[in-house]
């Protein structure tokens, strides 16, 4: 017999890996209202709330479900996907990717929001189980937070310790500081992993705290719900109720000129009472383009703290705080192709260490460098062929403001020979290109020549930090 709670922790693997093939949308549309229910005998039980999401999860995602399943236990061997009335809450229905309130699901009733019964505990998503009564609306306010998302499962190196360092301090801090704390970067480098960090250090802290967490998206939805059914009175009440509000992803109500307006008032109410507002976004808020000014400039009053592109030090490091909490031993050689290879962002990195670690086990074989090369095949083809030496050198020409030709030309002026020896770096770390192909690259350089490159950008940016911020600068831009 396995414990529930051991199910429990297998389930969460299966999801997360679930979510790293099928990408987020489809993810939050079809795989998260999932909830595992209880296993019979060598049968799984799932329930969805809606036959909408059940018709869909069979036929798309069966397969992948009960192979993952397996792969975790091995006990189990089908996997049942059951309408579960508990579970069918308007709320939780997938959400249409565009704002469009026409594709709600059928069969919504007005609810009001009565903020007096409103609790910190009605913030946290009950288990669902037969013996719970139906749930209250207000409970899928919040988004459920991942209890794997941590500040002691966060790995910090110099690209993201200043948005740990301000999100801790938040976290700990039982008076506001600074108010809001505006984080940003781009896709998968960790925004949403310390929003929920915040949330569930301050949640187990002082569970008196009402620490309301959503995405931008769901406080849109529940805007235009509160809106259709004239309770944003209530909903009011609700939002300015809390003692800290996160929203993340703050981009996607660029244009949604109401769910804006509501927004920027809800958020100088907070402030004003002097409430923790918490954000992120994909950009600072002065780069948050159709965004009112007046919106903008507020959002930068607090702290505004910015996640870079990872580092190949911190990539590895996460590579190997991960295999740790996995409890898999990751020959070092293969978790340094991982970090070298996969630039992009966390997500991607994380995602192609569980290929190669449920490919192990599914072939049962060791994990080695030449099956790593093997599975992520078709992933490092694609990060091939985004960056390429030429556009690298077209890049770093501009950036240098020297002609494109000197790249490969003979000249040795150092106003020439430095950004071509640093383009001979961005070379190596961001192609598969060996030395030799880089060197033919620049004017049929030697080997060794590119080799000193390498040896003496590295040297410069660890000595000369102006340097090394523009070295990173320019191989942010590659990255796009
Ligand atoms: P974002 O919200 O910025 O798009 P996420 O917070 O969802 O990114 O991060 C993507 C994945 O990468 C998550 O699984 C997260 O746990 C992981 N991750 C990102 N940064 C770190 C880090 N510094 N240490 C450990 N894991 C990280
Ligand atoms: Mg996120």
């Amino acid at each position: 017999m396995v414990e529930l709670s051991t199910l429990n922790e297998q389930w969460v693997r299966v999801k997360a890996r679930l979510k790293d093939e099928v990408g987020d949308a489809a993810y939050r549309n079809w795989l998260r209202p999932l909830t595992l229910l209880d296993m019979e005998g060598s049968e799984l039980m799932l329930g969805v709330p809606s036959r909408v999401v059940r018709d869909w999860v069979r036929s798309n995602y069966a397969d992948r479900l009960s192979s993952l399943w397996r792969a975790e236990n091995p006990a189990v061997k089908s996997i049942e996907i059951t309408l579960s009335e508990a579970l069918a809450d308007p709320l939780k229905a997938p959400i249409a990717e565009s704002s469009s309130v026409t594709q709600r699901p059928q069969g919504l009733t007005q609810q009001s929001y009565t903020p007096q019964s409103f609790s910190a505990q009605s913030f946290t998503p009950p288990a669902a189980s037969a013996s719970t009564p139906p749930k209250d609306p207000r409970d899928d306010l919040s988004t459920a937070l991942d209890p794997r998302f941590t500040f002691e499962s966060f790995v910090v190196g110099k690209p993201n310790e200043l948005a740990y360092a301000a999100a801790h301090r938040v976290a700990e801090a039982s008076t506001v500081t600074f108010n809001p704390l505006f984080l940003y970067g781009g896709v998968g480098l960790g925004k949403t992993h310390l929003m929920h960090a915040i949330a569930n250090h301050i949640r187990a802290k002082d569970p008196s705290r009402r620490v309301l967490y959503l995405s931008a998206e769901k406080f849109m939805y529940q805007f235009i719900k509160a809106v259709r059914y004239q309770n944003t009175h209530a909903f009011k009440d609700l939002f300015r109720s809390v003692d800290v509000l996160m929203i993340d992803d703050v981009q996607f109500i660029i244009g949604k000129d109401a769910t804006q307006e509501e927004f920027f008032h809800t958020f100088n109410a907070l402030v004003d009472q002097n409430r923790q507002v918490i954000i992120s976004a994909d950009k600072s808020p002065s780069d948050l383009d159709g965004m009112e000014e007046r919106m903008r400039s507020r959002l930068g009053w607090g702290l505004v703290a910015d996640i870079h592109p990872t580092s190949y030090e911190l990539r590895l490091g996460i590579l190997q705080s991960k295999a740790e909490r996995m409890g898999r031993n990751i020959p070092l050689k293969v978790l340094e192709f991982l970090a070298h290879k996969i630039t992009s962002n966390v997500r991607e990195l994380e995602g192609a260490m569980n290929r190669i670690v449920a490919h192990s086990e599914l072939v049962g074989r060791p994990i080695s460098l030449e099956s790593a090369q093997e599975v992520l095949q078709d992933l490092l083809r694609a990060h091939d062929r985004r960056i390429t030496i030429d556009e690298i050198q077209r890049q770093v020409a501009a950036h240098f403001n020297i002609r494109l030709a000197d790249m490969a030309s003979a000249r040795r002026s150092r106003s020439i020979a430095r950004p071509r020896q640093i383009a001979m770096y961005l070379a190596k770390q961001l192609t598969p290109r060996s030395l030799p192909e880089i060197g033919r690259k620049f004017g049929g350089r030697d080997h060794t020549t590119v080799m000193h490159a390498v040896k003496v950008i590295e040297q410069m940016k660890g000595t000369d930090p102006v340097f090394a911020e523009d070295v990173d600068l320019l191989r942010r831009m590659l990255e796009g």
